[in-house]
Parts: structure tokens; C-alpha cells; sequence
């Protein structure tokens, strides 16, 4: 079994802090010693860990990524989104945390992140919690 939990993303592509969303599902699932798998079941979203104490930094890395994978440059794919599913391979579908007395072992300035890069969607994450 696996929580989840659902994101409205707002933009086509951005980072949504979904650190407290961890947080929950850790504390739902009692498992005070662990590792808790976040994962993302869709083509054009991913997972990642970075800064959330500065909005900045979140920007500057959909800003990056959409001028290394820009959304037009002549793509196979005929939806329009191949921009958004290359950024997603590079990005990846998951993460893994370790859990120590009931919470996600994060740096100080380190959230985690589904990256959205074909949106505005509902998404979905799942976090799978084994215990030690
Ligand atoms: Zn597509």
C-alpha cells in the first residue's frame, strides 16, 4: 500500500512545494524509522529536492530547463508537450528520504518538489513508507 495525495498546479510549468504533504503521510503512516519513496505516475511532471527557502531558486530552474528543452524546436511528438516530457526524464519520477523519529531527514534549506512542466493539471503523488 502507498499514501497519496493530489496537486493543482497553476502554471505549465513550475515547482509546488509539497515538503508539508511528505510530512503528513509520514505522520499518517506512524513509521517513526524508515524510508519513504515519493513517486509521480505522470509523463510530464516530476519529482525533485532543492532549495525552498529562496522562491528564486525554483524559478531559475523551470527557467533553465525550458531553455535547454525548449517547448518548440521540431519534436517527434505530436501533443504538442515533448518539452515537458524530456524535462521530466531529466528531472525523474521519483525520491527517496529517509525518516528518522517520524519526519522526512532534510537539509535545513532542502523542500521537496513536484515539478510540473505541462500544466495546469491535478496531479498526483504517491509515497510508499517502509519501515526500518
Ligand atoms: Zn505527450
Amino acid at each position: 500500500m502507498f499514501e497519496s495525495f493530489r496537486v493543482e498546479t497553476k502554471q505549465r510549468t513550475g515547482l509546488v512545494d509539497i515538503t508539508d504533504d511528505i510530512v503528513a503521510c509520514i505522520r499518517t503512516s506512524k513509521v517513526k524509522h524508515g524510508l519513504a519513496c515519493v513517486y509521480c505516475p505522470h509523463t510530464t511532471a516530476a519529482i525533485t529536492i532543492n532549495e525552498n527557502c529562496d522562491p528564486s531558486v525554483q524559478t531559475d530552474i523551470t527557467n533553465i530547463l525550458s531553455k535547454l528543452i525548449p517547448q518548440n524546436a521540431g519534436y517527434a511528438h505530436s501533443e504538442g508537450n515533448a518539452d515537458a516530457h524530456a524535462k521530466a526524464a531529466v528531472i525523474g519520477s521519483s525520491r527517496m528520504l529517509f525518516i528518522e523519529d517520524g519526519k522526512p531527514v532534510l537539509g535545513r534549506w532542502q523542500g521537496v518538489f513536484l515539478c510540473e512542466f505541462d500544466g495546469p493539471r491535478t496531479r498526483e503523488v504517491r509515497v510508499k513508507i517502509c519501515k526500518e
